[in-house]
């Protein structure tokens, strides 16, 4: 891509926005292009991720059930769907979602961060729900983690990435699955 080609910038819709684009080789996984697009006039940044040797809607399940699994290096690109079905926890892509190289701490701590936001302002049930959940990632994190993390992703931008083939199952995803997700309809058919 032509890194001096500006584009629109859907904070401050001037064309300022210019994107640059660096491929990234992660171990035991292949090449990933890292984009990073900033608008010379308002500095909004969006970063994403796309996974060069997959295209296919996928979904990605590892079982997490040590702290070296914590470790475990995630691709989650902007259009991927995360979720922990033990904490009853989902993160649901919005339009300007971004992508980035993590692991699955870095993952938790994303959602946390979500979940403490929303108690903010949450009240009765919905209060205690959330923390009753952020206690039990909390624990996970630190102590003894046994969870799945689950990655859904319609462009197959996304990794859970580990040695060991036996750790993350991959499945393509049906078109039925496909329909119930953000971003479902700009898989390829
Ligand atoms: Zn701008």
């Amino acid at each position: 891509m032509d890194a001096n080609l500006a584009q629109q910038c859907p904070a401050c819709d001037s064309q300022s926005m210019v994107t640059s684009q660096t491929e990234y080789e992660v171990d035991h996984f292949g090449a990933v292009l890292l984009s990073v697009s900033r608008c010379g006039r308002c500095g909004y940044r969006h970063d994403d991720v796309i996974a060069l040797t997959n295209s296919e809607p996928i979904e990605l399940r590892s079982n997490i059930n040590s702290i070296e699994d914590l470790n475990l290096r995630v691709i989650k690109s902007g259009t991927a769907t995360v979720s922990i079905p033990e904490f009853g926890a989902t993160i649901t892509p919005g339009q300007y979602s971004e992508g980035y190289i993590s692991n699955v701490e870095g993952i938790l701590g994303k959602i946390e961060d979500a979940l403490t936001f929303m108690l903010n302002t949450a009240k009765g049930r919905r209060l205690q729900k959330g923390e009753v959940m952020l206690r039990k990632m909390r624990a996970a994190r630190d102590s003894k983690p046994e969870f799945t993390l689950v990655i859904k992703d319609p462009l197959g931008n996304s990794a859970i990435v580990s040695s060991n083939p036996k750790k993350v199952r991959k499945h393509n995803l049906t078109r039925r699955q496909l329909r119930k997700i953000k971003f479902g309809e700009f898989a390829a058919p």
